[in-house]
């Protein structure tokens, strides 16, 4: 037996979170009742809907795609943009939902998966999952200068974690610096925040590696299924 909303999670068609929101507006039946309670537990043999829909019992899957600029990472975007769904179109049958987000003019890392349990262990930041970023901002920075970002600093009425950064190289002519920054968390523009506030803005971010996830072989657009071995690593 198991708890509904791990059922639901566990189907892809949302996180923990969302399928107990989902149960509790009374948008969850288990054969044809409404059910609004969180403790409820299901064999699995019952008939599922959410939203009147029947829950499909897909098989986890977990890939890692390199995402180019000029992508949105939501299943949809208000804005008609290209979503980073595209590249799996015709390709991939399970419905996916990448792990967190990269803005529209990230590129590198990005993990996609329809294994709810999964997604939220990821961005949690309890965690500790190195989120590691290669960051051209403007301005000459020198090793001292990134010093409040170790301390951690405070963006939005935030204190951000400890975080570990490191000069790479400096361009006089072009006035500006390649950083590599590594998080753990994974707040709302996080990186670029960090940067503006020690005065420093992103010019151009890449995320680099998401735990022990990288991209190195992978062009532009290009994904790959994660081993088992790279997703128990990472749980
Ligand atoms: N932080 C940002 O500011 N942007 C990203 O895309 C990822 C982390």
């Amino acid at each position: 037996m198991e708890r509904l909303q791990k059922v639901i999670a566990h189907a892809g068609i949302a996180s923990r979170r969302k399928a107990e929101q989902l149960i509790l507006e009374g948008k969850v039946t288990v054969n044809d009742k409404v059910v609004r309670e969180l403790g409820v537990k299901v064999t699995g043999k019952e008939k599922i809907e959410v939203e009147g829909i029947p829950l499909q019992r897909e098989k986890k899957v977990y890939y890692v795609l390199h995402k180019p600029r000029g992508f949105v990472s939501t299943v949809s975007d208000e804005k008609n943009r290209r979503t980073v769904l595209d590249f799996f179109k015709d390709k991939v049958s399970e419905r996916l939902y990448p792990v967190g987000r990269l803005d529209y003019d990230t590129s590198g890392v990005l993990l996609l998966t329809n294994d709810g349990d999964f997604a939220n262990k990821m961005m949690h930041p309890s965690g500790e999952i190195d989120k590691v970023y290669l960051a051209r901002v403007k301005g000459i920075v020198t090793q001292e200068s990134l010093k409040p970002l170790a301390k951690g600093i405070v963006v939005d009425g935030y204190k951000t974690k400890p975080a570990s950064a490191r000069l790479i190289s400096v361009d006089k002519k072009n006035q500006s610096s390649l950083v590599q920054l590594i998080i753990h968390e994974g707040k709302y523009h996080q990186v670029k925040k960090m940067f503006d506030a020690i005065g420093f803005p992103v010019k151009k971010l890449r995320r680099e590696q998401f735990g022990c996830i990288d991209v190195v072989g992978l062009a532009a657009g290009e994904f790959r299924p994660l081993t088992p071995h790279e997703v128990k690593t990472l749980v």
